[in-house]
């Protein structure tokens, strides 16, 4: 469905913020796309949304294609009417308008009432809360109900490829569960998603692919089970070396504890 091959990104003429960055998403998958600040996560999903000249940004090398078309020449709107929708960091929503307004801005490029009526119904049964909330200003929402707004407003517009930007940034532990749920909700029924995030855990569980961006290139891809698996993933991004540490301190703890009773029983007995 997407393949992005060798892609190179540049930020005026100075900064190359991608070298050479080749991922594939299948029509029914989810792909993580885990690194740390500055990787080029963001810069990704702009060059494929088409709005990197708003950063001035522009791609310098390479192909965006998306079921079979390049992106590369394309603006964002008619990336949008393609089929591919993205959700920007920071839980973006018309913080004046109300809940209602800021769905219906998000079906405005639906083709057809009927659509736009399944669009929501679709968002209405993935976020009873924003139906309840209808009548609200999204401003006075709580942050993980503007992210579900932000997710809801692009669903209004019919996605079939969703780009997600950091979704659980600053939510608490158990509403990033419930945003979890819903990327796998999402794909489930049919549309396809590139989830990035730091909260990898969170990634892993949901997404089948992973790619893992550092500086610009791809330093790890393979299946989210092959990458939790890997070394690296679990010491920088799973917490695997503050566990292990953890349990060291743990072992070496409990064998001071045996020595000094062995020293205390010798000197008692
Ligand atoms: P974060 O997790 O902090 O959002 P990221 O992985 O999304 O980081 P990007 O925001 O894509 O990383 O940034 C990749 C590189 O491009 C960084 O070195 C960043 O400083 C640079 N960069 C991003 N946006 C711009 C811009 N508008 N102008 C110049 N450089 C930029």
């Amino acid at each position: 469905m997407l393949s992005v091959h060798d892609l190179q990104v540049r930020y005026g003429r100075s900064v190359a913020a991608l070298h050479g960055v080749d991922l594939d998403v299948s029509p029914d998958g989810v792909l993580a796309v885990l690194g740390s600040n500055g990787a080029g996560k963001s810069t990704l999903l702009r060059a494929i949304s088409g709005t990197l000249r708003m950063h001035r940004g522009s791609i310098a090398g390479g192909e965006v294609r998306y079921e079979d078309k390049p992106l590369n020449q394309l603006d964002p709107a008619r990336i949008v009417r393609l089929g591919v929708v993205g959700v920007p960091e920071g839980r973006q929503v018309f913080a004046r308008m109300t809940v209602e307004e800021n769905l219906r801005a998000g079906g405005i490029g639906s083709r057809s009432p009927e659509g736009r009526a399944a669009a929501r119904r679709r968002v209405d049964e993935l976020f009873p809360v924003l139906a309840e909330r209808a009548k609200q200003r999204a401003g006075l929402l709580s942050g993980g109900e503007q992210q579900m707004l932000a997710i809801g407003r692009a669903l209004m517009s019919g996605p079939r490829l969703l780009l997600l930007d950091e979704p659980s940034l600053g939510l608490a532990p158990k509403v990033v569960e419930q945003i979890g749920g819903v990327v796998r909700e999402i794909h489930a029924q049919g549309t396809a998603v590139v989830l990035v995030e730091q909260n990898a855990v969170m990634a892993l569980r949901v997404a089948e692919h992973a790619i893992v961006l550092e500086v610009g290139k791809v330093a790890l891809a393979g299946t989210t089970a092959e990458l939790a698996a890997s070394e690296d993933v679990q010491r920088l991004y799973l917490g695997g070396h503050a566990e292990s540490q953890a349990t060291a301190e743990a072992e070496a703890e409990t064998a001071r504890t045996r020595s000094i009773g062995r020293r205390l029983s010798r000197w008692a007995g």
